[in-house]
């Protein structure tokens, strides 16, 4: 079961990657957009820890909402209210208590929801959707036929890794690269590239 010491984990991991690749997000950003992926998530997630330092949530969904909220306070842009609507909507579909495999999978999945119903992007938009959606696929397939979590969430952690790399030849439909029309294509999606280290963060510190 995935419980709030192990999101804590996971949170601290995903703010670690975050920050030591920082320079490589914002070159991302800075091909297609407007140079700032980086310092956004990197800003957003040293909060999110400091939160979590400061006063530990008492359960699963508490922690899941703060981190929510806070991402949504500190990072402006378009990644601030995407990425913190993930984790408000992970929240609440956490329930009380720890979360199971499969009720774990079934956040995850509600967050893409949400951040699909915020953003609108599509599959194939050149967005984090196409990191996050297959991961959310890998990771309910694998649920669902049994797999321990940690092997289920090894499986969405190459899921994202290869919807972030599918980003490449992508036209970009949603967000500031869609200004650059067909001249998007060719690079790799930052929101996708930070994705694809929030699920590789779930892979290394739960199940
Ligand atoms: P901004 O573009 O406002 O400077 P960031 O650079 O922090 O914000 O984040 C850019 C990333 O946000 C993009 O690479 C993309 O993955 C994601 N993004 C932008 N718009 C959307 C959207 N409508 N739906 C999903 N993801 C989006
Ligand atoms: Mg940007
Ligand atoms: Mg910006």
């Amino acid at each position: 079961a995935v419980g709030t010491e192990d999101l804590t984990a996971w949170l601290r991991r995903f703010a670690e990657s975050v920050h030591e690749q920082r320079d490589r997000l914002t070159a991302l950003d800075a091909a297609i957009g407007d140079a700032d992926h980086g310092a956004n998530m990197d800003r957003g997630m040293t909060a999110v820890v400091a939160t979590l330092d400061e006063s530990p949530p008492a359960d699963a969904a508490a922690l899941l909402k703060k981190t929510g909220a806070t991402l949504v306070s500190k990072v402006g842009g378009a990644s601030g209210p995407l990425y913190g609507t993930l984790f408000l909507r992970m929240a609440g579909a956490a329930g009380d208590g720890d979360l199971d495999d499969a009720a774990f999978a079934r956040a995850l999945r509600a967050g893409l929801d949400g951040v699909v119903a915020r953003g609108r992007a599509e599959p194939g938009d050149k967005t984090m959707v196409d990191a996050l959606g297959p991961a959310c696929d890998a990771l309910d397939a694998a649920v669902e036929a049994g797999k321990p979590l940690a092997d289920a969430l090894a499986a969405a952690a190459d899921a994202a890794a290869q919807g972030r790399d599918a980003t490449v030849p992508m036209v970009a439909r949603k967000g500031r690269a869609s200004y650059l029309g067909e001249r998007s294509a060719g690079h790799q999606d930052p929101g996708a590239t930070s994705t694809a280290l929030l699920v590789e963060a779930a892979a290394a510190t739960l199940g």
